[in-house]
């Protein structure tokens, strides 16, 4: 069997978050690595939605949408979990029929007892119902017991992670974990194995936050005599000051980066170099390359630090290229502030955004912008870097400006330059004053390229006006 069949588990108790995102990326790029050798591998998304309070639509839709717009493409149609109720329970009691688990009545202040009373004596005993699988009258019940695992007390069980390598646990380590809670609702321990072996799961890749779960869950395979998974368990992402990755420390929901106007191949591109390093000199890597390149095995078993300003970096560099300028405008949609004065002007946006890209970090940051050069009402806020001396000179450059035929970049520039030339001026006292005057900004790109967004009339009328404000004076 060469087919690789791995999933993305995602449970739909909050939006997708980009720790997520990573882990479906990897699953995404192991999957299209081994359709090349066999065309029957494939990615399956299941939607574990059996915490019933916690799970909602929005949250559903919010993964679903996520995924989509990052391009991580799965096949068949999602499986929702809730589906499957009757066959873990199934499960549950079959387990129970070969004594691979036992009927428990124990209550929740019995359990809590007996804890600290193991605290007191400074025992760590994990498990901590005792007398309910040996007690004949309770494995009799006909209902109120929850199922709980047997797991013998001796022995070890060890799994070959292909990231965290060799990792072996004693059993005694092992609680006696609920299969099937009194309510008779299965637990996530459960329907997770029962899911992955009926769908056929060959490989699971998860977060290392699920380590742990590998015992457990391996007892139930191993009970059940059912294939046993490979399993990758790869380091969590965490903020700059280690702790795990929250909104403490900016976006990560996917869908605030999508709204702040990041592009996917950047949030790849960023998120994929955090534990595997493609072995080239520069650190741009598209979802191809990637693919041809990435080695599941080579990740790094440390967690990784999500630096925003690398991501910044790299948004900066993929909103440049020519042939992104598509999503630009798909941006522009979905975006009402700037929907609304591209709508107005077209031609204003293009331009705003050709100068601006070598500037922004995301294409949200055109919000403000945009606002200084949509603004009909302009008015500029007259300080003291504005003062007689640049009256004059501006009144002058005016005249310049006004000889130019076509108002081209080149021309503006052009322009500039010989009347700076002629008046023996240099740039910046020149410059910065036309700039606040043009836009109320004391920094921003070059004088002509401003004057090239605003266009001919504007110019003008921003100029006069200002001439007329500041002669009142
Ligand atoms: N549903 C689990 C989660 O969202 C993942 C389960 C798994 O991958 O085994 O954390």
């Amino acid at each position: 069997m060469n087919d690789v069949v791995v999933r993305f588990a995602p449970s739909p108790t909050g939006f997708l978050h980009i720790g997520g995102i990573r882990t479906a990326l990897i699953n995404y790029i192991v999957v299209q690595q081994s359709k090349k050798k066999d065309p029957k591998s494939k990615l399956l998304l299941r939607i574990e939605d059996t915490d019933i309070t916690r799970s909602k639509d929005e949250y559903k839709k919010s993964i679903l949408d996520g995924l989509e717009w990052m391009g991580i493409e799965w096949d068949e149609k999602p499986h929702i979990q809730s589906e499957s109720i009757d066959r873990h329970k199934e499960i549950a009691f079959k387990l129970l029929e070969k004594g691979h688990a036992y009927k428990c009545v124990c209550t929740k202040e019995e359990l809590e007892t007996r804890r600290l009373e193991n605290q007191k004596l400074r025992k760590n005993i994990k498990r901590l119902c005792t007398k309910c699988k040996n007690d004949s009258a309770t494995q009799q019940l006909e209902k109120d017991f929850c199922i709980r695992i047997n797991i013998p007390n001796d022995g070890k069980i060890s799994v070959l992670d292909k990231i965290q390598g060799l990792v072996v646990v004693e059993n005694k380590e092992i609680d006696n974990f609920i299969l099937l809670r009194k309510d008779g609702t299965p637990t996530y321990m459960l329907s997770v194995v029962v899911d992955d072996h009926d769908m056929g799961v060959n490989i699971i890749i998860r977060g290392d936050d699920h380590l742990n779960n590998i015992f457990r869950q391996l007892h139930i395979y191993k009970s059940l005599k059912w294939d046993l998974p490979t399993y990758a368990h790869h380091p969590l992402i965490h903020g700059d000051d280690g702790l795990k990755l929250s909104k403490r420390h900016g976006a990560v929901d996917i869908n605030e980066f999508k709204k702040k106007g990041y592009l996917p191949q950047a949030i790849i591109n960023n998120l994929i170099l955090l534990s595997w390093s493609p072995k080239k000199n520069d650190e741009n890597i598209e979802i191809g390359e990637i693919i041809n390149t990435f080695d599941l095995e080579k990740m790094s078993k440390s967690s990784s630090i999500f630096d925003y300003n690398k991501l910044n970096h790299f948004n900066n560099f993929y909103l440049q290229k020519e042939e992104n300028y598509k999503y630009f405008e798909e941006f522009v949609n979905e975006n009402s502030i700037l929907k609304n004065f591209f709508d107005i002007d077209k031609i204003l946006m293009k331009k705003l955004f050709n100068t601006y890209k070598k500037n922004i970090n995301f294409y949200s940051e055109l919000e403000n912008i945009s606002k200084i050069y949509y603004d009909e009402e302009f008015k500029t806020i007259l300080n003291n870097e504005l003062d007689d001396n640049f009256n004059i000179i501006l009144n002058d450059f005016m005249k310049h400006l006004d000889f130019i035929d076509v108002w081209s970049k080149d021309n503006l520039k052009n322009c500039i330059n010989k009347f700076l030339e002629l008046k023996k001026i240099k740039f910046p006292i020149f410059g910065k004053p036309v700039r606040i005057v043009l836009t109320n900004l004391k920094e921003g790109p070059p004088i002509n390229d401003i004057l090239f967004i605003l266009g001919r009339k504007n110019t003008f009328l921003r100029l006069n006006n200002y001439i007329n404000s500041a002669n009142k004076l």
